[in-house]
């Protein structure tokens, strides 16, 4: 289980959920681990110990991903406390939903900081630390495809700028032997979606599996492409949603 030995990871938004198990599954095979959250210090302090727990180095950076300028000094301090940064997940976001007339040009902007600006600047940051074999993979999600129910014109807004992005990165970086990619997570029990939530059950309506996935289910999946078996998967969408888009 060592996979990423001696490589860095840093996870955006890795206090809770789903970059929690990211951080937890890459510290697993191998890879020390920074992670960000904007005000979950306890959770973030709890991820950390776990990770230490399996002889790996972790850190815990308050940066709310909705500042172009903390998320880029996160980064920088990922890379100086590790010497190196192999891994950048992009996991941070936020689940805006109401019907698209009523949002505030405040919440249209957080939106896309959080989403899209934020993917952005911390992969240019990223990259001046990576070398070949490095790996940006984004959090976006299978509504961005497929918007099954009302109220995701910000959140779909927000989310879709990924799709275009990574396929555009992807081929910019690979010539530095940097692969780009896109995971979409679908309905997957965490705070930001439980499954005995309001949403949940027009989502299992249309889920091929008829149930929630796992935060783990998504953690496989970005291990995976940060691993050696990711290593010729570049520009590509991995939709884990259990059918929904099916
Ligand atoms: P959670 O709400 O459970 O966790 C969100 C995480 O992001 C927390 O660690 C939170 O930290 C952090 N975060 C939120 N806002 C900011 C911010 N401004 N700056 C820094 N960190 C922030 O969500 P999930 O784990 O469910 O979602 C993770 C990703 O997966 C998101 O991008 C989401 O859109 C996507 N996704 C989730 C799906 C689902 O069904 N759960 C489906 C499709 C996509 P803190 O507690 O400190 O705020």
């Amino acid at each position: 289980m060592t996979q990423l030995a001696g490589k860095v990871a840093l996870v955006t938004g890795g206090s809770r959920g789903i970059g929690a198990a990211i951080a937890r599954h890459l510290a697993a095979q191998g890879a020390d681990v920074a992670l960000t959250y904007r005000s979950g210090a306890q959770e973030a302090k709890s991820v950390v110990a776990e990770i230490e727990s399996l002889g790996r180095r972790a850190l815990a950076i308050q940066a709310d991903s909705a500042d172009a300028a903390q998320v880029r000094a996160a980064v920088d301090r990922s890379a100086a406390e590790f010497g190196r940064l192999d891994v950048l997940v992009n996991n941070a976001g936020i689940f805006p939903a109401k019907p698209f007339e009523e949002f505030t040009v405040e919440e249209i902007d957080n939106a896309l900081h959080i989403h899209a600006r934020a993917a952005f600047v911390a992969a240019q940051a990223a990259v001046a630390h990576m070398s070949e074999g490095g790996r940006i993979i984004s959090i976006g999600s299978n509504l961005s495809e497929r918007a099954i129910f009302d109220g995701l014109a910000l959140y779909n807004l927000s989310k879709s700028a990924l799709n275009g992005f990574t396929k555009a990165l992807a081929r910019e970086l690979g010539p530095r032997g940097i692969t780009v990619n896109l995971v979409q997570p679908g309905p997957t029990d965490t705070e930001m979606n439980p499954a005995g939530g309001g949403h949940a059950s027009v989502q299992l309506g249309f889920n091929a599996l008829g149930r929630f996935g796992s935060a783990e289910d998504i953690a496989t999946a970005v291990t995976y492409l940060a691993g050696p078996g990711g290593r010729s998967i570049s520009g590509a969408t991995l939709t884990v949603d259990g059918g929904t888009n099916a």
